[in-house]
């Protein structure tokens, strides 16, 4: 720690038009050294030199007045013993000491923590590092920090932008949730809006649905799951008159019917993991990672939305932020509330069973009653159909098809979940810090893992028969359980769930192999639902393998390596409805498994420990993304088979995981809001360009 000597340049102030040059009274404190960047120095590439050299130009000749704005410090590294934990989302003495360093500022206690806001917190335990840290990104108002500092003056002036390290931003980036953003929207458009939902036609693009907008245009929203949610909420924002229709339960009987589920074996097919309020993700870790920029725009909106409705704020902060069930299910109350103060009709135990179509065009929809099924079906009127159900509505895919709507084979994975005591990932991850986790008490997060293998096929070591093809984890849940999200009892499949606290003494995950159409092909399985038969056949493998009653074959990785069924007596699983000893070898074509083993020992080089005798396998994760697109226009978000039906989400093949399906749901939402007239820009204006395309996982 220096101690201020007495002369200090820090006790002169500067008058903010005035741009000093500071002589320093005492030695300058070696500049911070950045941990953890991926490559660095010799070992860029030529291009990405130049690239980062323009960068740095640019960003440097940006800076117009250092003394406004924001500078936005990264890669702040705080060691597990400096920082309060992973709790602890505000500015600590030991992240003070980190900003100091980058400042260049002798005392760091002198820093007023006002000035700074984290704003992400991850943690960094990459076995090349010398010790596991908080890694920061922290934004500095340098007005405040001036304004309760002055004595910062000085060395703000010295501070230089560094690409990815040290920028500087002329005003704090405005996000919002989704409601006020529509509000404001509304607000500088007001003359549109009110002209257009009461006498304007669409102003649509040309080939999308025109409606004339005398009286407020009638929406139904097909399926609750996120994508749903999200574009019956913009709807309504707007003022259209939206119906939510969903087969599965509100969160409240939802919960009752998974609960006799898991404990008496009764599955209810409307009511389950997969149907329901919130959809397929709200029995689920609620993790929101995302691959499509966790700093865009549209991303931000939809985290802060969930924040409007009752997430905690961490989540805008946290690295990796994740909800778990406990917190999805009250925020899916208030989620229905508002939209339900909205005037959105919602219609739960409601399955739409068919689209009625008349001259090319969806008029309405066929619904039933999905719990009682001696009553009559109805139908029902709407100008247009947002159609957010899942990848496992299956009937409905079989809908769309005999009304000859384009269904696009799509490559998805699938594979087997992986468990092992929650313990022996954190020492893998951890060594030494393992005890800091305390079943999501500790100072640090509850330990994930993340592994990859591409196997090209060429390699004389790779498995026969396999074309290129990927073996990756997918969905971890750490301190989880495997849960079934079966949707018929014939069929067996699983996903991974898990509480906020993670305290579970079990980590989770999907191991899966990504298969095309070629894989269903072998199996004779053809035409555009190929891929929903190919998930299909080894469902009902795993069922049959289980022995019924929803009890999963399981295989230890020791001997699923070796191909053989040593024991019998396997080890404990989380997977509450029993498990059976079994050749998981005898589910997937012969390609498919080798690839799991192959990638396993790599696994186990990356994480020595990942193949144990107490690792168990189950079968099978078959549902890890759509296996279908249907194809829609890139702008108006409208099917081009069957005008005024919108397909959106997870099961139109456009999204996977909680927040892609929000996002997706959001600019569809959006999008039919223009077709109707009821407002007259996309949503690109305020968010920017949708990256949703293709399958995305989380
Ligand atoms: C157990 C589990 C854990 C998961 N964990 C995570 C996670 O941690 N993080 C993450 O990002 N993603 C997770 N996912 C994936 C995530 O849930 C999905 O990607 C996401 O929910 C897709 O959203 P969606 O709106 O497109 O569809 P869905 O959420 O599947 O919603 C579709 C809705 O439509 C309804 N529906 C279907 N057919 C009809 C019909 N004919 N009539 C009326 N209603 C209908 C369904 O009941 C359902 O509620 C998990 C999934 C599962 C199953």
């Amino acid at each position: 720690m220096f101690l201020l000597p007495s002369t200090s340049k820090l006790c002169s102030f500067h008058p903010p038009n005035s741009i000093p040059t500071r002589v320093l009274p005492y030695a300058r404190p070696q500049t911070l050294r950045i941990l953890g960047a991926k490559r660095a120095g010799k070992r860029r590439y030529p291009s990405e030199k130049k690239e980062l050299k323009l960068k740095h130009k640019e960003i440097a000749g940006d800076v117009k007045n250092k003394y406004e704005g924001i500078w936005r410090l990264s890669k702040l590294g705080v060691s597990v013993d400096k920082d309060p934990g992973k709790d602890f989302l505000g500015v600590s003495d030991g992240l003070l000491e980190q900003i100091a360093k980058v400042l260049e500022f002798p005392v760091p206690s002198m820093l007023p923590t006002e000035a700074f806001t984290v704003v992400r917190k991850s943690f960094d335990a990459r076995k090349r590092l010398k010790e596991p840290k908080f890694v920061y990104i922290v934004e500095m108002d340098v007005d405040k920090l001036l304004s309760l500092e002055p004595r910062a003056w000085d060395f703000i002036s010295e501070l230089e932008p560094k690409v990815g390290l040290v920028e500087h931003m002329p005003e704090a980036r405005k996000s919002g949730d989704l409601i006020n953003i529509i509000q404001d929207f509304k607000k500088v458009h007001q003359g549109f809006v009110s002209r257009g939902s009461v006498n304007n036609r669409s102003n649509g693009s040309e080939g999308s649905h025109a409606h004339p907008t005398a009286t407020k245009p009638k929406i139904a929203v097909v399926g609750s799951g996120p994508s749903g949610l999200f574009a019956a909420l913009v709807l309504a924002e707007f003022g259209a008159d939206v119906t939510l229709l969903e087969r599965g339960q509100p969160v409240e009987q939802r919960g009752r019917d998974i609960g006799a589920l898991v404990v008496r074996r009764m599955l209810q097919t409307e009511s389950n993991f997969c149907f329901g309020e919130g959809g397929a993700g709200t029995w689920s870790d609620g993790k929101l990672v995302t691959r499509i920029g966790r700093n865009s725009g549209s991303v931000l909106a939809v985290m802060e939305t969930l924040v409007h409705f009752g997430a905690p704020e961490g989540i805008l902060v946290d690295g990796k932020p994740h909800l778990g069930t406990d917190r999805l299910v009250p925020l899916l109350r208030n989620f229905r509330q508002h939209l339900q103060q909205l005037g959105v009709t919602i219609k739960f135990g409601t399955r739409v069973d068919d689209l009625l179509v008349d001259n090319a065009q969806v008029v309405g929809v066929k619904v039933s009653d999905s719990v009682d099924r001696q009553s009559n079906s109805q139908k029902w009127g709407y100008d247009a159909v947002v159609l957010a159900v899942g990848h496992s509505a299956r009937d409905f895919y079989q809908t769309l098809l005999s009304h000859n709507i384009d269904l696009i084979p799509k490559d998805f994975a699938v594979g087997l979940r992986i468990e092992h005591p929650q313990e022996v990932v954190n020492s893998l991850q951890y060594s030494g810090l393992a005890t800091e986790v305390r079943r999501g008490r500790g100072k640090v997060p509850v330990a994930d893992y993340k592994v990859a293998k591409y196997v090209s096929g060429k390699d004389g070591e790779e498995p026969s028969g396999a074309t290129s093809r990927s073996c990756y984890s997918f969905c971890m849940c750490p301190g989880g359980q495997v849960v079934l999200t079966s949707t018929n009892p014939s069929e067996i499949c699983i996903n991974g769930m898990s509480f906020s606290k993670r305290a579970s003494k079990w980590a989770n995950a999907a191991l899966v192999v990504t298969v095309s159409a070629k894989d269903f092909d072998v199996l004779n399985l053809r035409g555009p639902l190929a891929g929903v038969e190919f998930q299909r056949e080894f469902e009902q493998r795993a069922a049959r393998m289980g022995g019924g009653n929803f009890v999963v074959p399981v295989q230890t990785v020791t001997d699923f390596m070796d191909n053989k069924l040593s024991v019998t007596s396997v080890p404990p699983s989380s997977y509450r409805l029993g498990v059976k000893a079994a050749n998981l070898h005898e589910i997937f074509p012969i390609h498919i498994t080798e690839t799991l083993q192959h990638s396993l020992s790599v696994f186990d080089k990356e994480l020595p420990g990942f193949i144990s005798k107490e690792a168990l396998l189950h079968g099978v994760e078959t549902r890890t993304s759509s296996p279908i697109q249907i194809p829609r226009n890139n702008d108006t978000y409208e099917s081009t088979s069957l005008k005024g039906l919108y397909p959106v989400g997870e099961g139109a093949g456009y999204a996977g995981g909680i927040v892609s399906a929000a996002v997706d749901g959001m600019y569809a939402g959006f999008a039919v809001a223009k077709n109707f007239g009821l407002c007259n820009e996309g949503i690109e204006s305020i968010l920017g360009k949708a990256r949703s395309a293709g399958f995305l996982e989380y």
